[in-house]
């Protein structure tokens, strides 16, 4: 029986396959080109320091995170190497920028015009990355915004334009075309900043085409173990497990139901286990009726609805049947983020993402 002291489930970090991971990318793109590590939202559910700490002693030159406080958390451990907001300049959080070092990706006008008039007040040109948004309208410079820009680069001394990046839309589907039009948008725009450093490629992107990688990749998902190029085998390894216990095992009669709103009937005598895992766990409620667990290897399907804490699967056919206190897989050897979101119907992200702090974290 596995020892989960007062937990519910354990999760583990394989730090070195992280580092595995981190070395495929430098491998693939060479020595000439940079990768950046995106630790965004807590490093993909992972836990940013251990991830950081990690990446840094694998050289990791240049950080990405999702908004302001999640680079004030990285700089509560981490002061030197360089991280860079994608969410922009926050309107009121400028000085925070400087205050801690922190390097702001402007994506609008307006962020260009508040980084610059920083700079003139404090009499220096400030770091910056430019966001050009080549079809994702999302976050980054529409093409009129960017024209301007570049008409008007002598008016912004302010700036000190470090990095040009943009962000694919479609990277993970093999052959779309907005791929290959995008690059070409980010190009031309890059063809005016000769001194910056470009960067273009996400996880999928960057083995879509090695003209794509530029100066700098910015892989995420595929650093923890997500397969980044869903059309064949998944060329990562991976990161995460996570492992969670029975609470107890009852036998089922023919005619009777199970979990909320019952939608799960029984049509014979049946014997089910029940986990402590539940969408406040993280275990979404998508993957109720739908997902598998594993015990010791053998599939046990999911039986009516996820609830908050709890999940019901099917033990019936396995011998030896499990005890109480056992382990049951989540992820790990047998099922990996994105078999797990395959069953979801949604992707590996969110499940990562979805990870609480509920359970133990193990970094190994
Ligand atoms: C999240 C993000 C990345 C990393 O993308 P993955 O698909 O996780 O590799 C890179 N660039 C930007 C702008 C992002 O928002």
């Amino acid at each position: 029986m596995r020892d989960f002291g007062p937990h519910s489930g354990v999760l583990s970090i394989d730090l070195g396959a992280l580092s595995q991971n981190y070395n495929i990318f430098k491998k693939r793109v060479g020595s000439h080109v940079e990768v950046a590590g995106v630790v965004k939202a807590n490093a993909y559910g992972v836990g940013l320091q251990p991830v950081v700490e990690t990446l840094v002693q694998e050289q990791c030159p240049q950080f990405f995170v999702a908004t302001l406080d999640e680079a004030i958390a990285f700089r509560s451990f981490n002061q030197n190497t360089p991280v860079a907001v994608l969410g922009g300049l926050f309107i009121g959080g400028e000085k925070e920028y400087l205050k801690h070092n922190i390097l702001p990706v402007l994506n609008t006008s307006d962020d260009i015009d508040r980084w610059n008039a920083l700079a003139v007040e404090r009499g220096k040109q400030l770091p910056s990355i430019i966001h050009y948004d080549t079809g994702m309208n999302r976050l980054g410079l529409s093409a009129d915004e960017a024209t301007q820009f570049c008409q008007r680069l002598n008016d912004y001394q302010g700036i000190d334009t470090q990095i040009i990046m943009s962000h694919f839309a479609c990277a993970d589907d093999k052959n779309h075309l907005m791929t290959p039009e995008q690059a070409t948008r980010f190009s031309e725009f890059a063809k005016y900043f000769p001194n910056a450093k470009k960067s273009l490629a996400n996880s999928s992107g960057l083995f879509r085409d090695d003209a794509y990688h530029h100066d700098m990749v910015r892989p995420g998902y595929a650093l923890y173990g997500g397969n980044p190029t869903p059309e064949t085998q998944n060329p990562m390894n991976n990161v995460v497990s996570l492992d969670t216990r029975i609470l107890q095992i009852r036998h089922t009669k023919k005619g009777e139901t199970i979990g909320y709103s019952a939608t799960h009937d029984f049509d014979k005598n049946s014997i089910t286990a029940t986990v402590a895992l539940g969408y406040a766990d993280g275990f979404i409620r998508a993957g109720s009726s739908k997902a598998t667990l594993y015990y010791k290897g053998q599939p046990c399907p999911v039986f009516g609805r996820v609830s908050m804490d709890l999940i019901t699967i099917g033990i019936e056919h396995l011998n030896p049947l499990p005890q109480v206190g056992d382990a049951i897989e989540v992820l790990g050897e047998n099922q990996s983020v994105d078999d797990l979101a395959d069953a979801c119907g949604t992707i590996g992200y969110e499940i990562l993402t979805s990870l609480t702090e509920r359970y133990k974290r193990v970094f190994i």
